[in-house]
């Protein structure tokens, strides 16, 4: 007699639809104390890393080793804003 294997596979938890590996994150799910003090938006620097997306001052920032703002309404520092200028100036 010829025993069926596959029942044996009844057992197994059905596999949850693996994600496929995303590089946006839903701008909802941020925790509220990573929040922007600005309240969030487009422009705002603080959704825009979290999800992903470019952060122009913060591509300047880093190639200089220069630390990045932690809010959209973070002061600029002598060094950022002349790190900002020196961009500017340059393109
Ligand atoms: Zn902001």
């Amino acid at each position: 007699m010829e025993q069926k294997k596959h029942t044996i596979n009844k057992n197994y938890p059905k596999r949850k639809k693996t994600k496929t590996h995303q590089n946006t994150k839903d701008i909802n799910l941020m925790p509220q104390e990573m929040r922007c003090i600005c309240g969030g938006g487009q422009s705002c620097i603080i959704d825009r890393r979290w999800i992903g997306d470019w952060v122009h001052e913060d591509v300047i920032f880093k190639s200089k080793g220069i630390e990045l703002r932690t809010s959209c309404c973070d002061l600029y520092t002598t060094r950022q804003k002349e790190a900002l200028n020196e961009n500017l100036t340059r393109n």
